[in-house]
């Protein structure tokens, strides 16, 4: 299922531009156009789900997927021995923004640390 509003589902259908870095059955993989690190990839379902909030038991292959996607995807940018940052910001405290699941991958440099209030 998509949402029309959704600009990720839009990026989905073609109707949005990305440049996809990496796609099947199941997720889609485009750069943050607003990168905050040198390397910035999101990895988000093909389905729309608005956020970690709406997964449940059913999601399970799927999430496991997705882990599997970042993985390999950071591999893909070289940061296997640097490291990366997975990030999934869920509901307004997190700010998240766009209500689509994703996955933010985060590195090519070293990052602040996360544990601000
Ligand atoms: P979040 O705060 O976790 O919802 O982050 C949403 C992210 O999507 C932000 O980092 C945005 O820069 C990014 N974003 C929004 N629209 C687009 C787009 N059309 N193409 C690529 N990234 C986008
Ligand atoms: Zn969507």
């Amino acid at each position: 299922m998509k949402d029309p509003e959704c600009i990720f589902c839009k990026i989905l259908t073609g109707s949005a531009p990305a440049k996809i870095l990496y796609q099947d059955d199941l997720v889609t993989v485009f750069p943050d156009r607003l990168p905050r690190a040198k390397v910035h990839l999101l990895v988000i379902p093909n389905e729309h789900i608005p956020s970690l909030a709406e997964v449940d038991e059913t999601h399970s292959e799927l999430l496991a997927h997705i882990l599997l996607v970042c993985k390999r995807m950071a591999e893909e940018k070289g940061l296997e021995q640097s490291g990366y940052r997975l990030v999934a910001n869920t509901g307004p405290d997190s700010g998240q923004i766009v209500p689509h699941l994703h996955f933010h991958i985060l590195g090519g440099q070293r990052l602040l640390p996360v544990f601000f209030r």
